[in-house]
């Protein structure tokens, strides 16, 4: 509103910003996240939004007034029924612990039993985009640039590369895991600690170890 009302260009939802030759770069997925564009205001004051969770929040020293503006009911609408859909997919930005599966979880079944030792354990699974693309997760679980942003004590990625869209949304996870069998795995190299192993031998051993 205030953009609007000031005649300015806003950058609504960006996954990241950047401050270049004093203009604010704003990073933004477009064409159902086919894409990141990179966006640049012609108006200014530059007005962007970003998703949660893709900062820290800061606490500020200043001391300011803070006016809370409450939007009155218009009466232009009536809700008739209000259904909260079901989910046993704990949301992956609220967990101390998630579980991460990558391509690298071949089967469904192996898919079905890491879910499953999740929902046992407290633990949120995620995912990666190709495996959301391939509908053997939901939509909600992914996990990334074009997914959501985490910030787990731990997150355990299990057969997940660690390529770039993917570990934008873990910048601020604590500490990571990654299950992976080949030693060249980008993620290696971003991870705590690695475990060179197969997925499907990681799966049977939680969910055995846990039984
Ligand atoms: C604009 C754009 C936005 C994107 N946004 C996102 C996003 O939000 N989130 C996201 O995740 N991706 C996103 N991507 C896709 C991203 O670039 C990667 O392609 C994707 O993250 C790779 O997923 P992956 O690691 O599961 O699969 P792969 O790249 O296929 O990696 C699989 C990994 O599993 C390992 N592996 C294979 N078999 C086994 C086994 N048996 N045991 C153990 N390890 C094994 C392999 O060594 C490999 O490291 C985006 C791409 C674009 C272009």
């Amino acid at each position: 509103m205030i953009a609007a009302e000031k005649s300015l260009g806003l950058t609504a939802d960006c996954v990241d910003v950047s401050y270049e030759n004093k203009r604010l770069i704003q990073f933004k997925p477009a064409f159902g996240g086919g894409i990141v564009a990179r966006i640049s205001s012609r108006t200014k004051p530059e007005m962007a939004t970003v998703r949660p969770g893709m900062f820290k929040k800061k606490i500020s020293n200043s001391n300011f007034d803070v006016e809370t503006i409450r939007v009155e009911d218009s009466g232009e609408y009536e809700v008739i029924k209000t259904d909260l859909v079901e989910s046993k997919f704990m949301p992956v930005n609220k967990a101390a612990v998630v579980l991460g599966i990558g391509r690298g979880v071949k089967s469904r079944a192996d898919i079905e039993k890491v879910v499953k030792f999740c929902e046992e354990n407290h633990i949120a699974a995620g995912a990666s985009r190709p495996v959301v693309d391939m509908r053997m997760m939901p939509r909600q679980t992914q996990i990334g640039i074009t997914g959501t942003s985490i910030s787990p004590d731990l997150y355990v990625a299990i057969g997940v590369a660690g390529m770039d869209y993917h570990m934008a949304g873990l910048r601020y996870a604590k500490t990571i895991l990654a299950i992976n069998n080949n030693p060249e795995a980008p993620i290696n190299h971003l991870a705590d600690y690695v475990c060179n192993c197969d997925a499907v031998e990681f799966i049977n051993r939680i969910s055995t170890d846990h039984q």
